[in-house]
């Protein structure tokens, strides 16, 4: 198969490489069909992740066919369509009884690298160093899914792969943080970065009943798709005093609460 494989910083080739195997009962062989990359994907680009091995397979957004299942797969069959979550989770540790996925503590082989780097370590992840366990990614043709029982969403017919795939991972990025905010009906959110989590963040929020987003960027096409798309009103902070500007539109009162969407998505970073 093909797979968009990391050589080094700034250094990432689409390579033919061996097609995955299923290597344990609970795992799942998926075609890819639609993959993204994400803002977190410049960090290994720009050699800013440790743990990288030259020819690892990138991509932990992505989704597609089930087209083979391991005997102790239950959930899956053949055909069937899904988002795969970025996280690898086991479903039977504490943190997953707890349905903190994303900290599973039986998926990540290295975690003991984590922790020196981290201090804590998080579940196994696709295609993001073998800090977080070497697993193969997805900017692939197809991929192999560990505990495939567990993660993986299962997508009606109906809705197209555009639709769904950022359920790997931005989407539910966006709402998390929105939904930390606690909003209250009528409140007012003020978003630090317009790019795609920033604009989940901002969908999220009105989903939960803000009614008055301001987002703060200086990329003219993302505050502008910002007002168009998410109904934002929107600062540009290398033309004013974000501060001064955010009092100004609020009457002097503030936003009642503020998501930082910069860190995941800096064209700088
Ligand atoms: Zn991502
Ligand atoms: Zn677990």
């Amino acid at each position: 198969m093909k797979a968009t494989c990391w050589y080094g910083k700034n250094d990432v080739r689409v390579l033919e490489v061996p097609d995955p195997r299923i290597v344990n009962k609970h795992d799942a062989i998926v075609r890819i069909t639609l993959t993204a990359i994400c803002g977190s994907d410049l960090h290994l680009y720009n050699g800013f992740v440790p743990g990288m091995e030259a020819g690892d397979i990138l991509g932990h957004e992505f989704m597609g066919e089930v087209v083979e299942v391991g005997s102790a797969v239950n959930n899956l069959k053949t055909g069937d369509r899904v988002v795969v979550p970025f996280p690898i989770a086991c479903s039977r540790c504490f943190m997953c009884n707890e349905k903190m996925y994303s900290l599973c503590e039986n998926t990540n082989p290295n975690a003991r690298m984590a922790e020196a780097l981290w201090g804590h370590s998080p579940a196994g992840i696709f295609g993001y160093s073998h800090l977080v366990g070497g697993f193969a990614g997805g900017q692939a043709q197809y991929v192999r899914v560990p505990f495939a029982d567990v993660g993986p969403i299962k997508i009606p017919d109906d809705l197209p792969d555009e639709k769904v795939l950022f359920l790997s991972d931005i989407y539910p990025t966006g709402y998390m943080a929105a939904e930390a905010c606690n909003i209250k009906p009528g409140d007012t959110i003020a978003v630090w970065g317009c790019g795609p989590v920033g604009q989940f963040a901002m969908k999220s929020a009105q989903l939960l009943g803000a009614e008055r987003i301001i987002g703060i960027d200086r990329f003219p096409y993302r505050l502008e798709m910002a007002r168009r798309e998410c109904d934002a009103q929107t600062i540009n902070y290398e033309d004013v005093d974000t501060h001064e500007a955010l009092m100004e539109m609020t009457g002097g009162r503030g936003p009642d609460a503020c998501i930082d969407a910069v860190g995941m998505e800096s064209h700088d970073a």
